[in-house]
């Protein structure tokens, strides 16, 4: 399931072909994905401008001139691909201002006037896409409740402090709650508490205050260098295929159970547990 910086990834590969370009054609080839699409997705779509291109928690916002945002969200196996257009001159060259033939799981289409393709392909179909007034936005059933950015700046120590005071529940369940902070997921949970030293299976209310602040810059680091190597990865995709989102990038702890453990000096080696349905991966010997 794509996480935080794949989302981030994908939005930056998307925004040079789709922010300031106007969608010449949107094509919906089914009724719904996880949830239906809303009414007349397609003639809302067609025509408009995209102005901007965002992202909040792990969704892609398009903001619209019609007053309108487009929400995606990829879910576990959604995929985007690009071919075709000015911004997209490499892979021009590649095939031959061909786009790709059609395939199966290709369940939108967007054609921009400056001759780029975006297809949303998802074959488990747990992705969505909504449309939502923009200034309504906050509201959304998928947008409300959801908690700061874990790269914007009210996520800070005395914030996370606070959020942290008095819950009983570990810290992995706490990090992964959308209330507290926006789009972490299993994996970079995992790699944070890793290098911060803090056992996944310690209840939130009982780290120290320092200790919890320190999470915050790790947090910000783990995510940084994700998006960085996703970055790095994005160009590879885009001369490849088309395809964004899906990167290989290099996990401390995440799936490496029995290994070594990778901090300086330390003997431990990988642990893994079963937390709320899903797994953890922590040293025992350097994370209390
Ligand atoms: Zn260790």
């Amino acid at each position: 399931m794509p996480e935080l910086p794949e989302v981030e990834t994908v939005r930056r590969g998307l925004a040079p072909v789709l922010e300031g370009a106007r969608i010449a054609r949107a094509q919906v080839n089914r009724p719904d994905l996880r949830w239906p699409f809303p009414e007349r997705m397609a003639e809302r779509l067609t025509g408009a401008r995209i102005e901007q291109l965002r992202r909040r928690s792990k969704y892609i916002l398009a903001d619209l001139d019609t007053g309108e945002t487009l929400i995606v969200h990829l879910g576990m196996s959604g995929r985007m691909i690009v071919s075709g257009g000015e911004a997209n001159r490499d892979m021009l060259a590649q095939f031959h201002h061909l786009h790709p033939a059609p395939e199966k799981h290709d369940h939108v289409v967007i054609d921009t006037e400056a001759g780029a393709r975006v297809t949303f392909n998802d074959a488990r179909r747990f992705g969505a896409m909504d449309l939502c007034a923009t200034e309504a936005l906050e509201g959304h059933w998928l947008m409300k409740g959801i908690g700061p950015e874990p790269l914007g700046n009210s996520f800070d120590g005395p914030y996370l402090v606070a959020a942290f005071r008095g819950r009983r529940t570990p810290v992995k369940s706490a990090l992964l709650d959308q209330k507290i902070v926006a789009g972490l997921g299993n994996i970079y949970v995992c790699e944070a508490l890793h290098r911060a030293g803090i056992s996944p299976l310690r209840h939130a209310g009982r780290i120290a205050a320092p200790r919890v602040a320190a999470l915050v810059p790790v947090i910000r680091d783990v995510l940084t260098e994700a998006i960085a190597a996703g970055g790095s990865s994005l160009r590879d995709y885009r001369q490849a295929d088309g395809e964004l989102g899906y990167f290989q990038h290099t996990f401390r702890v995440y799936g490496r159970e029995g290994e070594p453990c990778q901090t300086p000096d330390c003997q431990g080696k990988i642990r893994r547990t079963v937390q709320s349905g899903r797994s953890s991966f922590h040293c025992p010997a350097c994370q209390r």
